[in-house]
């Protein structure tokens, strides 16, 4: 499999390390949204956030938090964004599981073209039910 995060795990590309233990790595993203962008990845493959068994998941958001406050110290942003993209339409471009970590600023200028949809009379209790249903 040609998987560009499995070969920065197994330390055959080279990244910037901000963490790294025996099941997770984490590293600067090439491309930062603001400098001090940070990817978090289990160093074994799972394609996405549904694919990690739950300890696997636990493990590295505890870890992802951690790095989290690392990068709050070192910047001091405003705020900042965890994400994760699952799947092409929600803009995953390397299908093995990340966590970004993205500080942010007031005056950054990174903006999400976010057009906001809404709910017809009664149908959130609809939406709400057929999500519990399953
Ligand atoms: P996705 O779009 O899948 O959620 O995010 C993938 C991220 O990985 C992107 O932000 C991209 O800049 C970053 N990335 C892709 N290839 C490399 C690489 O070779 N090295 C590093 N450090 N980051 C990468
Ligand atoms: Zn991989």
């Amino acid at each position: 499999m040609n998987c560009i995060f499995c070969e920065i795990a197994a330390g055959k590309a080279p990244v910037e390390i901000i963490y790294e233990d025996e099941n997770v790595l984490s590293f600067l993203d090439i491309k930062p949204l603001n400098i001090g962008h940070t990817l978090v990845i289990p160093k074994r493959h799972y394609e996405n956030y549904l694919d990690l068994p739950a300890d696997e998941l636990r493990n590295i958001t505890l870890i992802s938090q951690k790095i989290a406050a690392k990068i709050v110290k070192a910047f001091e942003p405003d705020g900042f964004n965890i994400i994760v993209n699952s799947g092409k339409a929600a803009g995953q471009s390397i299908f093995h599981f990340h966590y970004h970590i993205i500080p942010r600023y007031s005056d950054d200028k990174v903006k999400f073209n976010i057009v906001f949809k809404s709910y017809g009379n009664g149908e959130m209790k609809q939406i709400a039910e057929k999500i519990k249903n399953v």
